[in-house]
Protein backbone atom coordinates (compact mmCIF):
# COMPACT_ATOMS: atom_id res chain seq x y z
CA UNK A 1 0.00 0.00 0.00
CA UNK A 2 1.25 3.31 -0.90
CA UNK A 3 1.39 5.69 2.50
CA UNK A 4 -1.87 8.12 2.74
CA UNK A 5 -1.61 11.08 0.41
CA UNK A 6 0.06 13.98 1.44
CA UNK A 7 -1.19 16.65 -1.24
CA UNK A 8 -4.93 17.88 -1.31
CA UNK A 9 -6.32 16.71 -4.80
CA UNK A 10 -7.46 19.97 -6.74
CA UNK A 11 -11.18 20.93 -7.39
CA UNK A 12 -11.18 19.19 -10.67
CA UNK A 13 -9.61 16.17 -9.81
CA UNK A 14 -12.44 13.75 -10.86
CA UNK A 15 -12.39 15.37 -14.31
CA UNK A 16 -8.84 14.85 -14.51
CA UNK A 17 -8.99 11.11 -13.62
CA UNK A 18 -12.03 10.37 -15.61
CA UNK A 19 -9.78 11.42 -18.71
CA UNK A 20 -9.69 8.01 -21.21
CA UNK A 21 -6.35 6.41 -21.21
CA UNK A 22 -4.68 5.81 -24.84
CA UNK A 23 -2.94 3.32 -25.98
CA UNK A 24 1.03 4.32 -25.60
CA UNK A 25 2.11 1.82 -28.94
CA UNK A 26 -0.90 1.44 -31.31
CA UNK A 27 -0.54 -2.12 -33.12
CA UNK A 28 -2.04 -0.63 -36.41
CA UNK A 29 1.43 0.17 -37.57
CA UNK A 30 3.83 -2.56 -35.51
CA UNK A 31 4.60 -5.27 -38.09
CA UNK A 32 2.72 -8.20 -37.65
CA UNK A 33 4.15 -12.10 -38.63
CA UNK A 34 1.94 -14.26 -40.69
CA UNK A 35 0.91 -16.53 -38.26
CA UNK A 36 -0.56 -18.67 -40.90
CA UNK A 37 2.33 -19.10 -43.10
CA UNK A 38 4.27 -19.79 -40.13
CA UNK A 39 1.94 -22.38 -39.09
CA UNK A 40 1.17 -24.06 -41.87
CA UNK A 41 5.03 -25.60 -41.64
CA UNK A 42 3.95 -27.09 -38.29
CA UNK A 43 2.69 -30.78 -39.92
CA UNK A 44 6.24 -31.50 -40.69
CA UNK A 45 8.25 -31.39 -38.35
CA UNK A 46 11.48 -32.77 -37.41
CA UNK A 47 12.42 -33.16 -33.61
CA UNK A 48 16.12 -32.13 -34.26
CA UNK A 49 17.00 -31.60 -29.97
CA UNK A 50 15.38 -32.49 -26.62
CA UNK A 51 16.94 -30.57 -23.80
CA UNK A 52 15.31 -31.32 -19.63
CA UNK A 53 15.69 -28.50 -17.37
CA UNK A 54 16.40 -29.78 -13.85
CA UNK A 55 14.00 -28.27 -11.32
CA UNK A 56 15.49 -25.61 -9.26
CA UNK A 57 18.19 -25.67 -11.86
CA UNK A 58 18.45 -23.98 -15.47
CA UNK A 59 19.60 -25.44 -18.98
CA UNK A 60 21.40 -23.70 -22.29
CA UNK A 61 19.99 -25.14 -25.99
CA UNK A 62 19.88 -23.14 -29.13
CA UNK A 63 17.14 -22.51 -31.45
CA UNK A 64 18.63 -22.13 -34.89
CA UNK A 65 16.79 -19.12 -37.15
CA UNK A 66 13.50 -20.65 -39.11
CA UNK A 67 12.97 -23.23 -36.27
CA UNK A 68 10.39 -24.04 -34.05
CA UNK A 69 10.89 -24.70 -29.77
CA UNK A 70 8.76 -26.22 -27.47
CA UNK A 71 8.86 -25.70 -23.59
CA UNK A 72 6.68 -28.30 -22.22
CA UNK A 73 5.32 -29.35 -18.71
CA UNK A 74 5.65 -32.77 -18.62
CA UNK A 75 5.01 -34.15 -15.21
CA UNK A 76 3.46 -31.74 -12.83
CA UNK A 77 2.94 -27.46 -13.03
CA UNK A 78 6.16 -25.99 -13.05
CA UNK A 79 6.80 -22.33 -14.03
CA UNK A 80 9.90 -21.57 -16.58
CA UNK A 81 12.35 -18.23 -16.39
CA UNK A 82 13.16 -18.11 -20.00
CA UNK A 83 16.62 -15.69 -21.19
CA UNK A 84 16.30 -15.08 -25.09
CA UNK A 85 19.78 -14.11 -26.89
CA UNK A 86 21.20 -13.84 -30.42
CA UNK A 87 23.30 -17.09 -30.71
CA UNK A 88 26.41 -15.13 -32.27
CA UNK A 89 25.90 -11.85 -30.26
CA UNK A 90 25.21 -12.33 -26.20
CA UNK A 91 25.07 -8.80 -25.94
CA UNK A 92 21.53 -8.56 -27.93
CA UNK A 93 18.65 -10.36 -26.06
CA UNK A 94 14.92 -10.34 -24.94
CA UNK A 95 14.22 -6.49 -24.29
CA UNK A 96 10.79 -7.22 -21.99
CA UNK A 97 10.20 -3.90 -21.30
CA UNK A 98 9.61 -2.79 -24.92
CA UNK A 99 7.95 -6.20 -25.80
CA UNK A 100 5.52 -5.66 -23.29
CA UNK A 101 4.84 -2.27 -24.03
CA UNK A 102 4.51 -3.10 -27.44
CA UNK A 103 2.68 -6.07 -26.59
CA UNK A 104 1.16 -5.89 -23.04
CA UNK A 105 1.99 -7.53 -20.10
CA UNK A 106 1.61 -10.90 -20.82
CA UNK A 107 2.58 -12.91 -24.20
CA UNK A 108 0.51 -15.57 -26.77
CA UNK A 109 -0.44 -16.51 -30.21
CA UNK A 110 1.15 -14.56 -32.92
CA UNK A 111 3.24 -12.04 -30.58
CA UNK A 112 6.85 -11.65 -31.42
CA UNK A 113 9.40 -11.01 -28.62
CA UNK A 114 11.95 -7.98 -29.09
CA UNK A 115 15.46 -7.88 -28.46
CA UNK A 116 17.23 -4.45 -27.02
CA UNK A 117 18.42 -1.68 -28.43
CA UNK A 118 19.82 -0.22 -30.46
CA UNK A 119 19.28 -4.40 -32.10
CA UNK A 120 15.47 -4.22 -31.52
CA UNK A 121 13.87 -6.37 -33.70
CA UNK A 122 11.67 -9.65 -33.37
CA UNK A 123 13.58 -12.62 -32.03
CA UNK A 124 10.53 -15.32 -31.58
CA UNK A 125 7.35 -15.28 -32.39
CA UNK A 126 4.90 -17.68 -30.30
CA UNK A 127 3.40 -19.90 -32.85
CA UNK A 128 1.18 -22.16 -30.34
CA UNK A 129 0.34 -21.87 -26.85
CA UNK A 130 -1.97 -24.60 -25.69
CA UNK A 131 -2.91 -22.31 -22.50
CA UNK A 132 -4.38 -19.54 -24.78
CA UNK A 133 -7.67 -20.50 -23.66
CA UNK A 134 -7.22 -19.07 -20.23
CA UNK A 135 -7.26 -15.27 -21.09
CA UNK A 136 -7.69 -12.70 -18.74
CA UNK A 137 -9.04 -14.12 -15.29
CA UNK A 138 -11.81 -11.81 -12.67
CA UNK A 139 -8.10 -10.45 -11.06
CA UNK A 140 -6.42 -9.52 -14.13
CA UNK A 141 -4.42 -11.99 -13.91
CA UNK A 142 -2.96 -14.13 -17.09
CA UNK A 143 -0.07 -16.46 -18.19
CA UNK A 144 3.56 -15.79 -20.10
CA UNK A 145 4.09 -12.72 -18.23
CA UNK A 146 6.82 -10.01 -19.28
CA UNK A 147 6.43 -8.29 -16.03
CA UNK A 148 8.15 -9.86 -13.27
CA UNK A 149 11.81 -9.65 -14.26
CA UNK A 150 13.01 -13.09 -12.26
CA UNK A 151 13.26 -14.09 -8.41
CA UNK A 152 16.86 -13.39 -7.52
CA UNK A 153 18.93 -13.75 -4.10
CA UNK A 154 19.46 -9.99 -3.97
CA UNK A 155 15.99 -9.56 -3.39
CA UNK A 156 15.47 -12.61 -1.38
CA UNK A 157 18.27 -10.76 0.44
CA UNK A 158 16.24 -7.85 0.93
CA UNK A 159 13.49 -9.59 1.84
CA UNK A 160 14.44 -11.98 4.38
CA UNK A 161 16.70 -10.15 6.30
CA UNK A 162 19.73 -11.38 5.16
CA UNK A 163 18.90 -14.99 3.86
CA UNK A 164 20.88 -16.88 1.82
CA UNK A 165 19.14 -18.49 -1.27
CA UNK A 166 20.84 -20.02 -4.34
CA UNK A 167 18.54 -21.17 -6.36
CA UNK A 168 16.64 -18.74 -7.45
CA UNK A 169 15.86 -18.29 -11.30
CA UNK A 170 18.78 -15.70 -11.61
CA UNK A 171 21.36 -17.84 -9.93
CA UNK A 172 19.98 -20.80 -11.83
CA UNK A 173 20.06 -18.84 -15.25
CA UNK A 174 24.02 -17.71 -14.26
CA UNK A 175 25.05 -21.12 -13.34
CA UNK A 176 23.72 -22.58 -16.79
CA UNK A 177 25.16 -19.75 -18.42
CA UNK A 178 28.87 -19.82 -17.47
CA UNK A 179 28.69 -23.60 -17.76
CA UNK A 180 27.36 -23.29 -21.62
CA UNK A 181 29.86 -19.95 -22.42
CA UNK A 182 33.12 -21.29 -20.27
CA UNK A 183 32.85 -17.79 -18.74
CA UNK A 184 32.91 -17.27 -14.72
CA UNK A 185 29.97 -16.42 -12.64
CA UNK A 186 31.14 -12.96 -12.70
CA UNK A 187 31.00 -13.07 -16.34
CA UNK A 188 28.08 -14.80 -17.23
CA UNK A 189 26.04 -13.36 -14.20
CA UNK A 190 25.60 -9.89 -15.97
CA UNK A 191 24.19 -11.93 -19.10
CA UNK A 192 21.09 -12.83 -17.43
CA UNK A 193 18.13 -10.37 -18.26
CA UNK A 194 14.85 -10.12 -17.58
CA UNK A 195 12.40 -13.05 -18.19
CA UNK A 196 9.36 -14.60 -20.07
CA UNK A 197 7.77 -15.93 -17.18
CA UNK A 198 6.24 -19.25 -19.40
CA UNK A 199 3.28 -21.04 -17.66
CA UNK A 200 3.48 -18.13 -14.65
CA UNK A 201 0.10 -16.51 -13.85
CA UNK A 202 0.14 -13.26 -12.84
CA UNK A 203 -1.08 -9.51 -13.05
CA UNK A 204 -1.03 -6.51 -10.88
CA UNK A 205 -3.65 -5.63 -7.93
CA UNK A 206 -5.89 -3.38 -9.17
CA UNK A 207 -6.36 -1.28 -5.83
CA UNK A 208 -2.39 -1.39 -4.55
CA UNK A 209 -0.75 -2.03 -7.83
CA UNK A 210 0.89 -4.93 -6.53
CA UNK A 211 2.56 -8.00 -8.67
CA UNK A 212 0.50 -11.37 -7.79
CA UNK A 213 0.92 -14.43 -8.43
CA UNK A 214 -1.41 -17.60 -8.24
CA UNK A 215 -1.08 -21.27 -9.37
CA UNK A 216 -0.32 -21.78 -12.91
CA UNK A 217 -3.17 -23.36 -14.84
CA UNK A 218 -0.71 -25.25 -16.63
CA UNK A 219 -0.96 -29.14 -16.55
CA UNK A 220 1.41 -31.56 -17.95
CA UNK A 221 0.90 -31.97 -22.11
CA UNK A 222 0.53 -28.30 -21.82
CA UNK A 223 3.22 -26.05 -24.17
CA UNK A 224 4.44 -23.12 -25.49
CA UNK A 225 5.86 -23.13 -28.71
CA UNK A 226 7.64 -20.36 -30.74
CA UNK A 227 9.65 -19.93 -33.79
CA UNK A 228 13.27 -18.13 -34.01
CA UNK A 229 13.37 -15.73 -35.81
CA UNK A 230 17.20 -15.47 -35.51
CA UNK A 231 19.48 -17.89 -34.75
CA UNK A 232 18.85 -18.33 -30.92
CA UNK A 233 20.44 -19.43 -27.69
CA UNK A 234 17.90 -19.97 -24.91
CA UNK A 235 18.49 -20.24 -21.45
CA UNK A 236 15.59 -21.25 -19.10
CA UNK A 237 15.51 -21.84 -15.19
CA UNK A 238 12.60 -24.25 -13.71
CA UNK A 239 11.27 -21.50 -10.66
CA UNK A 240 12.10 -22.94 -7.29
CA UNK A 241 8.62 -21.25 -6.70
CA UNK A 242 7.27 -24.55 -9.07
CA UNK A 243 3.71 -23.55 -9.74
CA UNK A 244 4.08 -19.89 -7.91
CA UNK A 245 0.79 -20.27 -6.24
CA UNK A 246 2.69 -19.99 -2.50
CA UNK A 247 6.21 -18.99 -2.78
CA UNK A 248 9.48 -18.69 -4.43
CA UNK A 249 12.98 -18.23 -2.96
CA UNK A 250 13.00 -21.56 -1.04
CA UNK A 251 12.82 -25.35 -1.43
CA UNK A 252 8.88 -25.81 0.10
CA UNK A 253 7.72 -26.30 -2.63
CA UNK A 254 7.13 -29.05 -4.89
CA UNK A 255 8.82 -28.82 -8.35
CA UNK A 256 9.16 -30.64 -11.83
CA UNK A 257 11.57 -30.64 -14.72
CA UNK A 258 10.69 -29.27 -17.76
CA UNK A 259 10.94 -30.16 -21.24
CA UNK A 260 12.44 -28.41 -24.44
CA UNK A 261 11.93 -29.58 -27.94
CA UNK A 262 13.72 -28.03 -30.88
CA UNK A 263 11.95 -28.98 -34.21
CA UNK A 264 13.38 -28.17 -37.82
CA UNK A 265 10.14 -27.63 -40.48
CA UNK A 266 10.53 -29.03 -44.30
CA UNK A 267 10.66 -25.81 -45.43
CA UNK A 268 10.13 -22.06 -44.49
CA UNK A 269 7.29 -19.62 -44.02
CA UNK A 270 6.13 -18.42 -47.25
CA UNK A 271 7.64 -14.73 -47.86
CA UNK A 272 9.41 -15.18 -44.45
CA UNK A 273 13.21 -13.81 -44.38
CA UNK A 274 15.12 -13.95 -40.82
CA UNK A 275 14.72 -9.80 -39.35
CA UNK A 276 17.51 -7.68 -40.35
CA UNK A 277 18.45 -5.11 -36.94
CA UNK A 278 17.04 -2.41 -36.49
CA UNK A 279 17.03 0.52 -39.40
CA UNK A 280 17.48 3.41 -36.86
CA UNK A 281 20.65 5.09 -38.11
CA UNK A 282 21.76 5.91 -34.71
CA UNK A 283 22.87 9.37 -35.21
CA UNK A 284 20.74 10.32 -32.49
CA UNK A 285 20.25 13.82 -33.66
CA UNK A 286 23.96 15.03 -34.54
ZN1 LIG B 1 11.98 -18.04 -10.26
Amino acid sequence: MKPESLSAAPGDASARKAVAPVVCYPRETLPRADLSAYRALRGDLTLVDKVTVPPRDAACWSVPAGHFCRIRCEEGPQVGDLNLFHAENLDERLFTGKTRALNGTHIGLGEQLFSNLPYMRPMATITHDTLDWYGFDEFGGSVHDVIGTRCDPYTHNLLSDGGQYHHCCHSNLTRALARHTGRTLEAAEPLVHDVLNVFMCTGFLRDTGQYFMKASPVRPGDYLEFFAEIDLLACMSACPGGDCSSEHSSDVVRCYPLEVEVYRPAGRPEGWTSPSINAYGRTHGL
